[in-house]
């Protein structure tokens, strides 16, 4: 019975569930939490396999990079929000690397790279500034970032990007 199954296994299941079908569109909302890492890369493999050529597309949302890194073609990274970057997944993880100081932040952070984590909190969604959301975190903010809120252009949500 389904309110028998472990986290993982439910995960599993609703992945498998999802695959059945031909719709054109798969939108999997953190789709390997509670995996190890093993089941992490099978899932998204398996996610992969049943996308792109096989003409569905894939929209997976996740807060594992290393996942993304895996599945993705382009990847699009929110922050309070909202998109403040997209770009080519090669692009993103290799060179020449994010763009966005947030985004930069992200894979700086990860154990493999300089296990730096990004200073201060996220901002509460109901009181957000008016300029950009991550100045409060972000040792690049001037006066601009804090009076005007970036618009994503050419893939980049940054005043001094
Ligand atoms: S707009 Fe300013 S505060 Fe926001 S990420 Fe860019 S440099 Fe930082």
């Amino acid at each position: 019975h389904p309110h028998e199954l472990s986290g993982g296994l439910a995960q599993r299941a609703a992945t498998a569930l999802a695959l059945v079908g031909d719709a054109p569109l798969l939108l999997a909302d953190e789709p390997t939490t509670g995996l190890d890492r093993d089941l992490v890369d099978r899932t998204v493999d398996e996610l992969r396999a049943h996308t792109g050529d096989a003409g569905r597309a894939l929209l997976m949302i996740t807060h594992d990079l290393a996942a993304a890194r895996r599945v993705a073609d382009t990847v699009a990274v929110m922050y309070a929000g909202r998109i403040v970057e997209i770009a080519p997944a090669d692009a993103f993880f290799g060179a020449p690397g994010p763009r966005h100081p947030y985004a930069r932040g992200l894979l700086d952070a990860l154990p493999e790279r300089a296990f730096t984590p990004i200073p201060g909190s996220p901002p509460e969604l109901g009181d957000l500034p008016p300029g950009c959301a991550f100045a409060a975190r972000c040792a690049l903010a001037d006066a601009t970032c804090r009076a005007a809120r970036p618009p994503l252009t050419e893939g980049v949500a940054c005043h001094r990007a």
